[in-house]
């Protein structure tokens, strides 16, 4: 693909910074560099590729700003394309100014991750690897990161491609077959065919099975204290974030009434929903809360229900305990330091399930509480396989449409059915794992990846 623009935007993230960057990329990216810089030590940059040039950015014979330039000539960047990046002060304003003088000489403004874009267009990258660069600039945790950066490095990319290739083969076997049924060409039989597909089969299935994890470690496990008011929910959440406070962050998109709080445990990313914000001692407005923690309880992917020990169980505790029930949920029953009034071990709603007895004030409960999570969803411990995790649903669409494919071809295979038959059931299988890597993907999907990338980037 031809692409004869050039793009520039800052490349460093917005506010104050002690460096910012804009990047430029096209062919026409030196001449416009040119244009722009001037040296100040006797080095040009093209004269020295990949090495920083020393001078400022001037305009009309003012100084905009003192600045580091280096030029990369494709194809070995980013895009594959010549590249100048510019290094000046940071802020808002050194480059703001810079990138609208870079404008000015000829460069378009980049796209939602357009730079990354081009790099997938002019090869150097496939799909799912773009989609992992999206993931390493946004992973909230170690563990997260190392998932994105192994896709990176081309886990998925190549597990795909491996599985991909065997099907190519047996398609190209069999269309030779319908295509050219009386030339002498090498039979092709359906019991080769057959266990061609179960062995893609049963790779595909265990790609597949990584992807709850894959995804758990990227989203953040979605947790919600269940309890009716005064129980200990805040108490608890304060609890766990205590030694957290540097990495709590604010997630968009969270209603107004409900907060959510994301915090690590082992590595493992929590994404705490507060339901603290919507009590209230209004009789009417609690009924809300009880209406309103079902709804947050369907939502979660663990439930911790808190219960209190030193008052007598309400009409409330039972709802919650009911519609809490079929969710995996762990149940703390807090205010162990005061004197009981009921005893679990009698109590039948709660017959025969594990809990953990709290005392939020005297700080007792929280480390079992957090050894009990990692036990419940991730049997204790979270192995990153460097073979690849799934934790795109993009991708785990497309894959259970191959593995969809697969089951049909071997349907066909087992009913005897014409090979043209079969060559449409492989091609469905090849073409939806092609939707992975971006070897069979639309125009159209492909801005809506890119759309959610960053400027920039
Ligand atoms: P929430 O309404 O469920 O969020 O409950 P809070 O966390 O606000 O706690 C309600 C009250 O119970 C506060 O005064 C807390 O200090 C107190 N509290 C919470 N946990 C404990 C506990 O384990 N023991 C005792 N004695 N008091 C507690």
């Amino acid at each position: 693909m031809f692409i004869d623009d050039t793009i520039a935007a800052i490349a460093t993230a917005t506010g104050e910074g002690g460096i910012g960057i804009i990047r430029i990329s096209g062919m026409h990216s030196l001449e416009i560099a040119k244009k722009v810089f001037r040296s100040i030590s006797n080095k040009q940059p093209e004269e020295y590729p990949r090495t920083l040039c020393y001078g400022h950015i001037v305009k009309d014979n003012t100084v905009l700003d003192e600045v580091l330039t280096v030029y990369m000539p494709a194809p070995h960047t980013y895009t594959k394309e010549d590249i100048v990046e510019i290094q000046c002060h940071g802020g808002m304003i050194a480059t703001k100014m810079i990138l609208e003088w870079v404008l000015e000489n000829g460069a378009r403004m980049a796209e939602h991750g357009e730079f990354t874009k081009r790099a997938f267009l002019n090869g150097r990258i496939d799909l799912s690897q773009a989609e992992a660069i999206k993931d390493i600039i946004s992973a909230q945790t170690a563990k997260s990161f190392l998932v994105a950066q192994n896709q990176l490095q081309g886990s998925i990319s190549n597990k795909i491609k491996s599985i991909r290739n065997k099907v190519t083969e047996d398609v190209a076997k069999i269309t030779v077959a319908v295509d050219f049924p009386e030339e002498d060409t090498p039979e092709v039989t359906y019991e080769e065919l057959k266990e061609s597909m179960l062995l893609c089969q049963t790779e595909m299935k265990q790609l597949l099975e990584t992807f709850e994890t894959g995804r758990l470690l990227k989203e953040g496990l979605k947790t919600a204290i269940i309890g009716k008011p005064n129980v200990g929910k805040s108490s608890l959440l304060n609890e766990i974030l205590q030694e957290q406070r540097a990495i709590v962050t604010d997630i968009e998109g969270t209603t107004r009434d409900v907060i959510e709080e994301m915090i690590t445990i082992d590595g493992v990313p929590l994404r705490i929903i507060d339901t603290a914000g919507i009590r209230d001692t209004e009789d009417i407005v609690e009924q809300i809360g009880v209406s309103r923690s079902k709804e947050i309880m369907q939502q979660a992917d663990l439930v911790l229900v808190l219960l209190d020990l030193s008052r007598p169980l309400t009409e409330e505790d039972h709802i919650i305990l009911e519609q809490s029930k079929e969710k995996k949920r762990i149940l703390l029953l807090n205010k162990t330091d005061l004197p009981s009034v009921w005893n679990p071990n009698e109590e039948p709603s709660i017959a025969g399930e594990m809990v953990i007895q709290t005392s939020m004030s005297q700080k007792i409960g929280i480390e079992t509480l957090k050894e009990q999570i990692k036990e419940l969803v991730f049997q204790g411990q979270v192995i990153i396989s460097n073979d690849g995790m799934l934790n795109n649903v993009r991708h785990k669409n497309s894959l259970i449409h191959a593995i969809k494919s697969s089951e049909d071809a071997l349907d066909s295979i087992e009913q005897a059915l014409p090979l043209d038959i079969l060559e449409t059931d492989f091609k469905n299988c090849w073409t939806y794992l092609g939707e992975i890597t971006g070897e069979t993907v639309s125009e159209e999907l492909l801005d809506t990846i890119f759309k959610n990338f960053c400027i920039g980037k």
